[in-house]
């Protein structure tokens, strides 16, 4: 008897490894995890009552065409309701836009390193995954993108703020390059981390959408909104590519906990902007001290920041655990750590600083090197 026959694609993806757990489960006390770039905060007490009005109806299917979440969603932002489609995450929605663009033997481009999921839905739908190195400042490389761009290119994603280095692309960048990408190539833009983005001339995803008929959208309401638990995010895409996007997505795959959960968080919109905004202000105040520092933090618009300490990133993550917070180490590359709760600030500039001291600062500290430590 031979062995079960998978499909041989499937080896060139890694095999799953189970994540940092969160401090409670591995009985760390005052750990923060910031290595996910999840919402410090907990939901809003009308997003809990919101969902607890549901519990006792979880015996019935989830409406699977969430259609009070499409009409509030088409409502703010002035869309066709036929243009929204749901997923489990947004993780899900943009399986659903490689899935409904390419197959086997079509290609599909995106920035690297960018959404470390980018390449396993890409390899999971059969298709080719062509990573485009990112420029000297950790952003995306748009020439780089067009170069090779192929009769076998199907789809392109350009992450904004980019996961993990937090770099921005602007408006006027990405118009001359969707100028110049053949308009049967839809292209993506993930904006995970939109609500984060203060750069004022950055790429305006839905005004591109409307503006180009190959532009789709990609949303979550796991990130700003702090509903990561539930997995629900969306696409606002062309209205042909919407209809695609539905035929290949999961059955029920958002759950009528999440559709109720993130109607409740439109509606609280600006409690939770107020938030938001706090957020913003602590990743402005770390990235600042750090960069007073000596550290060579690049533009960041997201939740989180990246120090590119390449050969000295997994050293470093240890140390940064051992000072009670976890984050997410690229080996090789560099760390990403999220902005957390009120207390991390203080704590990241601090277990960073301990890095300086053990020597383990990697490429990230180099320019203050040359220039003279400014400590
Ligand atoms: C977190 C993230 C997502 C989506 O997360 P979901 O929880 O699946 O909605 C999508 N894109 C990027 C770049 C992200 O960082």
């Amino acid at each position: 008897m031979g062995e079960l026959r998978v499909r041989k694609e499937l080896s060139a993806i890694p095999d799953y490894k189970a994540g940092k757990t969160a401090p409670s489960a591995i009985g760390v006390k005052d750990m923060f995890k910031l290595s996910s770039n999840e919402n410090p905060f907990g939901p809003l007490p009308s997003v809990v009552d919101a969902i607890a009005g549901h519990l006792g109806s979880i015996n019935r299917y989830p409406e699977m065409a969430a259609s009070a979440l499409t009409a509030a969603v088409a409502e703010r932002y002035e869309v066709d309701p036929a243009a929204v489609v749901f997923g489990s995450g947004s993780v899900e929605v943009v399986s659903q836009l490689i899935r409904a663009t390419a197959g086997s033997g079509d290609e599909v481009l995106f920035a690297w390193r960018s959404f470390e999921a980018y390449p396993l839905l890409v390899l999971a739908a059969g298709a080719t995954p062509v990573r485009v190195p990112l420029n000297d400042d950790f952003g995306h490389d748009l020439e780089g993108f067009l170069e090779r761009i192929t009769d076998r290119t199907r789809l392109i994603l350009l992450c904004n703020p980019n996961n993990p280095t937090g770099t921005t692309l602007g408006h006027e960048e990405v118009e001359r390059f969707l100028d110049r990408v053949p308009s049967d190539i839809a292209v993506v833009i993930d904006e995970a981390y939109v609500q984060f983005n203060r750069r004022p001339d950055t790429a305006d995803g839905i005004r591109l959408y409307r503006k180009f008929p190959n532009v789709a959208v990609a949303h979550t309401f796991s990130k700003a909104y702090g509903l990561a638990g539930l997995r629900v995010g969306y696409a606002i895409a062309p209205v042909g590519l919407a209809s695609a996007l539905r035929k290949v997505a999961l059955p029920f795959g958002v759950t009528q906990l999440a559709q109720i959960a993130a109607l409740a968080s439109l509606k609280a919109e600006s409690e939770l902007g107020e938030r938001v905004d706090w957020l913003v202000g602590e990743r402005i105040a770390v990235v600042d001290a750090l960069r007073r520092k000596g550290w060579r933090v690049p533009e960041t618009e997201g939740n989180f920041l990246w120090l590119p300490l390449g050969a000295a990133t997994s050293e470093a993550a240890q140390i940064l655990e051992e000072q009670g917070i976890l984050i997410r180490p690229f080996p090789g590359e560099g760390l990403r750590i999220s902005i957390g709760g009120p207390g991390a600030a203080e704590l990241i500039v601090d277990a960073v600083e301990v890095l300086v001291e053990k020597g383990h600062t990697g490429g990230a500290f180099e320019h203050a090197a040359k220039e003279g430590l400014q400590r």
